[in-house]
């Protein structure tokens, strides 16, 4: 089995389907223009999903379609349905804004699509708008009782918590997720990209989101799900719900962390935090066989030595201090997340 210089193996595999997004939420893509990826750059649905097939020999079993926004992507169906028929593979979720769902959840059910996380940081229509700067909060839930209609389930709710922006909507959002029996998993608040202007006051740790929710709703901990995803788990005692909490800032993940990311041009990228990533789009565009670009995958996850969140909690616990903006990293928009 591949696995990189500190024994991980590669198990996720998140495809970022295009870099444009029709939102331009403040915490991940606050301007309005980027320099965006040549339409002609961008990989094919044919070409994604031969990557996909080689990723799943060395190991992935589970993939992820990311963006910025997928949905703003057109057909989207069509690559579901590509990556729902590959034999190897245990999971195929979309991680989406909402806005474009009700138009697209029973395509997407109809192709194979298993699971899908929308991502909602307030049920405040107004909040929702400044955060996402473009949003409608009514289209997005639209959606979300779309996909639910269509019968995906278990549907997750991504929250980004920012304190003095929506730390207090953490209630709402968890008696909306547990009223509509989807799981809720709330994020730290975390420096990806080089534009959000990230400052560590505005993240609220997990200790404290836990604490917040602890002294409404009692809670056990659960554990992590296949003892390596992002989340860990809680359970509601009530039995009314369960959430996560994704503490990258503060409980870094990095030793467990089995995740490669493919970017919309087809650059494989080793961490969210990464500065550059490794084309295998001239090698599929020039002819290149299967044998040789799981050569070029192998070479690359192979020599991976990424811990940049554990680097950031070692740099915030020293002296020094950490200093957000001292690595120019890749868009998160272009990442995917
Ligand atoms: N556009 C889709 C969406 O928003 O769900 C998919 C791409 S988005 C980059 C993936 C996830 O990253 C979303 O749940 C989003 O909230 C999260 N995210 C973006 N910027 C973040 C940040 N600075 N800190 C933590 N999570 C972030
Ligand atoms: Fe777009 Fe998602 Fe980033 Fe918001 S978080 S700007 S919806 S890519
Ligand atoms: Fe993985 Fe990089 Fe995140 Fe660490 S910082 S968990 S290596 S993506």
């Amino acid at each position: 089995m591949l696995r990189d210089t500190f024994q991980r193996p590669v198990r996720d595999l998140r495809i970022s389907v295009t870099d444009r997004c029709n939102f331009r939420c403040t915490y991940c893509m606050p301007h309005d223009e980027y320099e965006w990826i040549d339409k002609r750059e961008i990989l094919t649905y044919e070409e994604i999903a031969r990557l996909a097939r080689l990723f799943i020999e060395l190991g992935v079993d589970r993939i992820r379609l990311t963006g910025g926004e997928p949905l703003v992507r057109k057909d989207l169906e069509n690559l579901v349905s590509k990556l729902a028929g590959l034999p190897g593979l245990t999971e195929l979720c979309l991680t989406t804004n909402g806005a474009l769902l009700a138009e697209k959840a029973a395509a997407l059910k109809a192709a194979g699509l298993r699971r899908i996380n929308i991502s909602i940081d307030t049920l405040d229509p107004e909040k929702f708008r400044k955060i996402t700067q473009r949003g409608d909060l009514a289209k997005v839930l639209e959606g979300f009782f779309t996909a639910k209609a269509c019968g995906f389930d278990p549907i997750k709710i991504n929250m980004v918590v920012e304190r003095g922006v929506n730390d207090d909507d953490i209630f709402e959002m968890l008696e909306f997720s547990r009223r509509h029996g989807c799981a809720i998993r709330f994020i730290e608040y975390m420096d990806v990209g080089n534009s959000n202007n990230w400052q560590s006051e505005k993240m609220v740790p997990k200790k404290e989101i836990l604490e917040k929710i602890a002294a409404r709703y009692p809670l056990r901990e659960v554990g992590r799900t296949g003892g390596s995803a992002p989340a860990v788990d809680y359970e509601l005692l009530d039995g009314a719900g369960d959430i996560g909490v994704i503490a990258s800032v503060t409980e870094p993940f990095c030793s467990s962390c089995t995740r490669a990311r493919l970017t919309a041009d087809g650059k494989l990228v080793t961490c969210l935090f990464s500065e550059v990533g490794h084309s295998l789009k001239a090698l599929l565009r020039n002819g290149a066989n299967d044998e040789e670009i799981l050569e070029a995958i192998r070479a690359v996850w192979g020599n991976r030595r990424d811990r940049y969140s554990d680097e950031r909690l070692e740099a915030m616990n020293s002296a020094r201090g950490y200093q957000a903006r001292e690595r120019r990293k890749i868009e998160m928009i272009t990442l995917g997340g």
